[in-house]
């Protein structure tokens, strides 16, 4: 029997085996309308070509899925939440590349990539046009699909993540690789002033990579609890600008030059706006965080830019080589997540979950089929 053909029978064969340790239905969450989930139970899919079918072991609940369930973002109902999320390989399909045996612990990257236009091939493969078009019929649920028991996704989204490696870092890969991609694109220089506006989740991954860059890293944060926190993982200085003018702070805190990167890990126009005017000479503002409502304005004088030659640009999600970054990061530990991690919640307890990750104090929450802690 030629190699090509007993390989490909071996692969089927592994398929079969595996999927019938899966049950034939598997659960999974749908947010339908602000504020209302609904629990489903759906067939159990075996893989297709090129795809893998993971039992999920935790996944996180972003800020994205917050602004789902909240209503703030409404244009994605009826949803399958979950982008943050790891878990274990249940049957590998056909013709998918890497080696993975079932029972590997993988992190999944819930964005899709086309591969094919312009910006995929540009390298642009957090901006690929196709993102949603692959996975949306209307009026059916569809999303990244990690509030869920099981999940389909395609063998490029999973990373081989080793065993010794906790699920919810595992999930953390996601964000991490998002921060990632922003500190890549704009890395502060060693004795450069950084600036994080927000101390939220991204805010403090945003501190957690730039702690080893040699930055004097700020962190601009109205809420004490949180201004503590950035303290506490390493923050040089906190800045609470409720009562704090920033722009001058943060010229006293650099012996008047002004920030060098100032990452916005929050959606606050005039913190923008404030941002850019506390700017060193060739300075560069990232919009990390998505701004609402859609459509805000920011005010700025040109000659800003002109007479600073400063920069005013954004980040978004991960392209697929931050992932492989994060999961590097993570897998050797080079990075403490830890502090992140506040709470875990059954996945039948959805909506507590996302009470609890509301709240100004907690950072990522988590939910678990299996109830781990
Ligand atoms: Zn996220
Ligand atoms: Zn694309």
């Amino acid at each position: 029997m030629p190699a090509q053909v007993r390989d490909s029978l071996l692969q089927e064969f592994a398929t079969h085996a595996a999927l019938a340790e899966a049950p034939a239905t598997y659960r999974r969450s749908v947010i339908t309308a602000p504020r209302q989930v609904v629990f489903e139970d759906v067939p159990t899919p075996a893989p297709g070509p090129s795809q893998v079918l993971v039992r999920i072991a935790a996944a996180a609940l972003c800020t994205w899925e917050q602004r789902v369930y909240a209503g703030i973002d409404n244009w994605s109902y009826p949803l399958v939440g979950g982008h943050e999320s790891s878990g274990e390989v249940v049957a590998v399909g056909s013709g998918v590349a890497q080696p993975l045996s079932a029972g590997d612990q993988v992190a999944i990257a819930g964005l899709r990539r086309c591969g094919e236009c312009w910006a995929c091939r540009r390298g642009y493969d957090n901006i690929c046009d196709n993102q949603h078009a692959t996975t949306r019929e209307p009026g059916k649920p569809w999303g990244p699909g990690g509030f869920a028991e099981y999940v389909l996704v395609d063998g490029y989204q999973v990373y081989r993540c080793p065993r010794k490696v906790h699920a919810f870092q595992a999930a953390l890969a996601e964000p991490l690789a998002c921060v990632l991609h922003d500190v890549k694109r704009f890395t502060p220089r060693r004795g450069d002033t950084a600036v994080i506006v927000g101390a939220g989740i991204m805010g403090l991954l945003h501190l957690a990579v730039l702690r080893s860059t040699g930055a004097v890293i700020l962190v601009s944060e109205p809420d004490p609890v949180r201004r503590a926190k950035a303290l506490e993982m390493g923050a040089h200085a906190v800045i609470d600008p409720s009562a704090q003018d920033y722009v001058e702070t943060v010229k006293q805190l650099t012996g008047g030059r002004g920030a060098s990167a100032t990452y916005m890990a929050i959606g606050a126009p005039t913190a923008i706006e404030q941002a850019v005017q506390a700017s060193a000479k060739r300075g560069i503002v990232s919009v990390y965080a998505s701004v609402h409502p859609r459509g805000s304005q920011i005010q700025l004088d040109p000659n800003l830019f002109h007479h600073k030659e400063l920069v005013l640009s954004g980040s978004l999600a991960q392209d697929h080589e931050d992932f492989l970054d994060a999961v590097w990061s993570i897998s050797h530990q080079t990075i403490d997540l830890q502090p992140l991690i506040s709470a875990a919640f059954p996945l039948l307890e959805l909506e507590a979950a996302f009470a609890a990750a509301a709240q100004p104090d907690t950072y990522r929450v988590f939910v678990t089929p299996d109830a781990l802690v």
